[in-house]
C-alpha cells in the first residue's frame, strides 16, 4: 500500500476509508481524500501507536506505520464491541433500578445509532462498595473520591449512571471531553449528555461540584427518603419501591 494524503483519490483511498470505519471512525467510502477523511485520519493517529508502541505522527498522511495500525483493527476488537453494544455496558444496565433499565437500553441504542461509543463504568453500587469508596482518602489510602456515605449516593439505589468514551478497538476508555471520534465536529461527550438530558436525566456536569461522567434520575426522591425506604426492606440488596 502506497502513501496517501489529502487530495488523492482512487482504490487505495477507498480501502483507507473502509479501514477507518472498521476502526470505529465513521467516514463516507467514496475514494476521495477530502477534508473529512483528513480529519478522520488525524483523529485515528491521535489515539494509536506504531508497531514499536510509539504514538503515530499526527500529520494526516497515511504512510506505512498508519496503514499497519489501521489494519490491526481486528486484533483490538474485544467480544461484544460493535453496533450491538459493549458487553460491560449491557451488563451494568441490567443492574439499574428496574424502572430505569428499559429507558437506558433505549438511550444506549440511540447513542450507538449516533455513531458514539461509550462504556457505562458504574450503575448500581452496593452500600458496602460505597463504604469502601468513602473510606478512601479518609481511613484508607488514596485520594478522596466521594462525599457520599453509604445510602447518600443515587448509585446505591441503581438510579445513577457513570460513563466514559470507548476508544476505537473497544478496550480502552477516555474521559477526554473534547474527543470527536465520530468525526461530526461535535464533542462526543456533549452529544451523549444531550441524549441523556432528552430523556430527563440530571447531569453532574451542571453542578457546582462538577461530576462530568455522572447522570441520575431521582423521580423526585431525596437520598434521605430513599434511605428510609431502603431500611424498610427485608433484603438489604433489593431495590426500593418507587
Ligand atoms: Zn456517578
Amino acid at each position: 500500500m502506497g502513501t496517501v494524503q489529502l487530495n488523492n483519490q482512487g482504490a487505495e483511498v477507498r480501502i483507507l476509508q473502509e479501514l477507518l470505519n472498521l476502526n470505529g471512525i465513521i467516514v463516507t467510502v467514496d475514494g476521495m481524500f477530502g477534508s473529512k477523511t483528513y480529519d478522520a485520519v488525524t483523529a485515528f493517529q491521535k489515539h494509536h501507536f506504531d508497531e514499536n508502541s510509539n504514538p503515530l505522527l499526527v500529520d494526516g498522511i497515511v504512510g506505512p506505520s498508519t496503514w499497519k495500525s489501521l489494519m490491526a483493527y481486528d486484533k483490538r476488537i474485544t467480544p461484544g464491541h460493535g453496533t450491538t453494544g459493549d458487553t460491560y455496558t449491557l451488563a451494568r444496565i441490567d443492574l439499574l433500578h428496574p424502572k430505569l433499565r428499559e429507558e437506558v437500553r433505549k438511550i444506549y441504542s440511540e447513542i450507538l445509532q449516533s455513531n458514539l461509543r461509550i462504556r457505562i463504568t458504574d450503575t448500581l453500587r452496593s452500600f458496602d462498595e460505597q463504604a469502601r469508596l468513602y473510606a478512601q482518602g479518609r481511613t484508607a489510602p488514596g485520594k478522596i473520591v466521594t462525599k457520599a456515605k453509604p445510602g447518600q449516593s443515587y448509585h446505591n439505589y441503581g438510579l445513577a449512571v457513570d460513563f466514559a468514551l470507548l476508544l476505537p478497538g473497544g478496550n480502552k476508555v477516555s474521559w477526554d471531553m473534547d474527543l470527536d471520534l465520530n468525526n461530526n465536529h461535535k464533542a462526543d461527550w456533549l452529544e451523549v449528555v444531550a441524549i441523556f438530558k432528552h430523556y430527563g436525566w440530571t447531569w453532574g456536569g451542571d453542578w457546582s461540584f462538577k461530576d462530568y461522567p455522572h447522570f441520575e434520575k431521582t423521580f423526585g426522591y431525596t437520598t434521605h427518603q430513599l434511605l428510609t425506604l431502603h431500611q424498610c426492606l427485608n433484603n438489604n440488596n433489593a431495590y426500593v419501591n418507587i
